[in-house]
């Protein structure tokens, strides 16, 4: 049998991994021993599984194998951030995850989907288009190579937080996002508290509410501007769920779960959303909601249509917003020398939305490339 045909183990979480087990004649309890090896101590060969019987190992390796992405590069910042790229399929497809040191906690950002349908205005990971969504494996993948990559170079710790921040939208891969969000929080998987791994989403709001009958996982919610008529131009899916719909499935996330908090995000645009005018109409809005706001300087890409509002309009802004009693920080940028920062993963793919196409000829048009590029 070709791995191919294989069930790949990363695709299971621990509720899969009991019935893979049942449906072999085991005991259930063998999902454990599996999780153990496989994510806890990063051992991938069946043979090496030594609290399982020879028979049971040879089984293992008929019928299933721990199939991970291929990790084509990697690239070091000068602040210690460091991002992967992997491929997905064969040489077509990469994507990316990035890795932030700090002093307190070491945080992966991960990429839920190869691409991105909703194409923020603002975000080069939208222009690229879209290819599909990853599977459960490859983004439990992620985690695994780079938090056992560091257990290996001999630090102490691996990740210690996880955000769902790289490419794509990961409530518009629900499914495969939950099941591996179900192995980093599950005490034989890697063990994080729910409260550090973060969902990021520009506002499904169906999805919102179905996460929150599912998980306890901290929310971040990618707003960018105060009103709907602003958040349309920046963010495409707001006409599909405007703020008022996005507030109310936030407050019922938000709601009966102690001392937690909606982050909301906002990219600073110069001239676009970075005004006081927008900055009282943001405090008045999120106010509402226990939350904290994240700033996010604008990180530039090629043939980007915005700038990045000047530091002493970010500083005023963030000024004004805490002056009404909202924690607001402003994110450093990490890992620009790199292209690793939010917004700025594109990975590589075939796009098959036709919409890095578009944008090519968009720029054409108001000239920001020549047809020889
Ligand atoms: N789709 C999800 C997660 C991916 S984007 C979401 O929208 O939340 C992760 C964060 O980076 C989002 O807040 C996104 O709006 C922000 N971002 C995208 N492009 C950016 C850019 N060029 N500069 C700064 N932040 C950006």
């Amino acid at each position: 049998m070709s791995n191919t045909e294989k069930i790949n183990l990363l695709n299971l979480n621990r509720a899969g991994l009991e019935g893979f087990f049942v449906d072999l004649g085991e005991k259930p309890f063998r999902a454990k021993q599996l999780m153990q090896w496989v994510h806890q101590r990063g051992v991938t060969d069946f043979a090496q599984m030594t609290d399982m019987s020879k028979e049971l190992r040879k089984k293992l390796s008929q019928k299933a194998c721990i199939a991970f992405p291929i990790i084509s590069s990697t690239q070091q910042s000068k602040d210690g951030t460091r991002k992967w790229l992997l491929s997905v399929d064969g040489t077509e497809n990469a994507i990316e995850c990035v890795l932030i040191p700090e002093k307190s906690r070491t945080t992966l950002c991960i990429s839920s989907q190869v691409g991105c349908t909703l194409n923020c205005s603002f975000c080069s990971t939208g222009k690229q288009g879209f290819n599909r969504n990853l599977t459960t494996a490859e983004i439990i993948a992620q985690l695994h190579l780079v938090h056992h990559g560091l257990l290996r170079e001999g630090r102490k710790q691996g990740v210690t937080n996880v955000v769902m921040m790289g490419m794509g939208e990961p409530l518009l891969n629900f499914d495969a996002v939950m099941a591996a969000v179900d192995m980093m929080c599950d005490d034989y998987g890697y063990a994080l508290s729910k409260r550090r791994v973060t969902i990021s989403t520009a506002g499904v709001v169906p999805a919102i509410k179905k996460l929150n009958q599912v998980t306890d996982v901290s929310l971040a919610v990618s707003l960018h501007a105060p009103n709907d008529a602003l958040r349309e131009q920046l963010v495409p899916l707001n006409r599909k769920y405007p703020i008022r719909e996005l507030f109310d499935a936030c407050r019922v996330y938000i709601d009966g779960r102690k001392n937690r908090k909606i982050t909301f995000e906002y990219v600073m645009l110069k001239g676009v959303n970075d005004s006081l005018a927008h900055a009282r109409e943001l405090a008045k809005l999120i106010g509402s909601i226990p939350c904290k706001l994240n700033l996010i300087p604008f990180n530039p890409y090629p043939y980007a249509i915005y700038q990045c509002s000047d530091t002493t309009t970010i500083d005023r802004f963030r000024e004004t917003v805490s002056s009404k009693g909202i924690i607001t920080v402003t994110r450093r940028a990490r890992g620009e020398d790199i292209d690793a920062a939010c917004g700025q993963l594109v990975g590589q793919f075939k796009d098959r939305s036709r919409r890095s196409q578009k944008y090519q000829i968009e720029l054409e048009q108001i000239g920001k490339i020549s047809h020889a590029c």
